[in-house]
């Protein structure tokens, strides 16, 4: 099950208490539905239980229900013709600050929009909330809400629907927080573990590989060194010691400096210095490196 779906599930869980915050919960279902318009009212979900909860709500705070009817995967939920003028006069986004009474009345708000017309991304890939309307007035009052709360919201046009959206992870758990679900904010502050975790992993793999292609690339410095004094028939001219290392070196490229030195008893930094020495040799030598 996707993180969207789970959040809404815990959301479909809970129940207002306060007649107030019922009715702010169904101005928010309302105004974000599929449809909102003098000639439509109503949704289109694939969860029935998103269905339903729409159905119950509308019977207790209107008395009246919509109808419930199942298209291929989704489940539309439609007002009669009939009920829209009576819907459209006691809920539009005007009257909204008349209809919140309580600390908690947006809240309720928010969670009712967030249902309708919310969706949020899985935390592990992207951190991602929107709030989707097709008016503008509408994506103001959740804007100005969410803005009161100090979470930071923006807004865009989005497939000519206007797109109130947050993208920070502590923005999405404060407002996850705020409508009441709270476990799923857990599980998102979790994730963000979890991808740090992931992302310190992925800096120490880029640092290891960085190191393997700084001794590759001086591994290859010393062959080139080498042969450049071998072509020059100087070979024999080099001290005996730093000889035998330069053949040694020629037959173990793999080796890290560290294991390298220990075939002679040396530090890193004393085999270091003797390759080094063979490389001051092949420049003295004039030769071209
Ligand atoms: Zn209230």
């Amino acid at each position: 099950m996707s993180f969207n779906t789970d959040v809404k599930n815990e959301l479909l869980e809970l129940w207002q208490k306060k007649k107030c915050c019922k009715l702010s919960e169904m101005l928010g279902l309302l105004l974000f539905s599929t449809d909102f318009s003098e000639q439509k009212i109503g949704i289109s979900t694939n969860s029935e239980k998103q269905a339903d909860n729409y159905i119950r709500l509308s019977q207790k705070c209107m008395n009246i229900s919509p109808q419930k009817a199942k298209k291929s995967r989704f489940y539309e939920v439609y007002y009669n013709k009939s009920d829209i003028p009576f819907v459209l006069n006691n809920f539009n986004s005007e009257i909204a600050y008349s209809i919140f009474r309580c600390d908690n009345c947006k809240n309720a708000f928010l969670l009712g929009a967030f249902l309708s017309g919310g969706i949020v991304s899985d935390p592990l890939k992207d951190y991602r909330l929107e709030i989707i309307s097709k008016s503008e007035d509408i994506a103001i009052l959740a804007y100005r809400i969410l803005y009161d709360f100090e979470l930071n919201p923006k807004m865009t046009i989005k497939n000519k629907k206007v797109c109130v959206y947050l993208k920070t992870s502590e923005n999405i758990e404060d407002f996850l927080t705020h409508i009441g679900a709270v476990k799923s904010s857990l599980k998102m502050m979790n994730a963000k573990i979890i991808k740090d975790i992931k992302n310190n992993a992925n800096r120490k793999t880029n640092f290891e590989t960085a190191n393997l292609k700084k001794s590759a690339d001086s591994s290859a410095k010393h062959i080139k060194a080498i042969e450049n004094i071998e072509n020059s028939g100087k070979f024999s001219a080099l001290p005996k010691d730093l000889q035998d290392i330069a053949k040694a070196r020629k037959e173990n490229l793999g080796m890290s400096l560290t294991e390298f030195g220990k075939l002679f008893g040396l530090s890193r930094s004393g085999i270091y210095h003797k390759l080094k020495k063979i490389c001051d040799f092949a420049e003295k030598c004039n030769i071209k490196r």
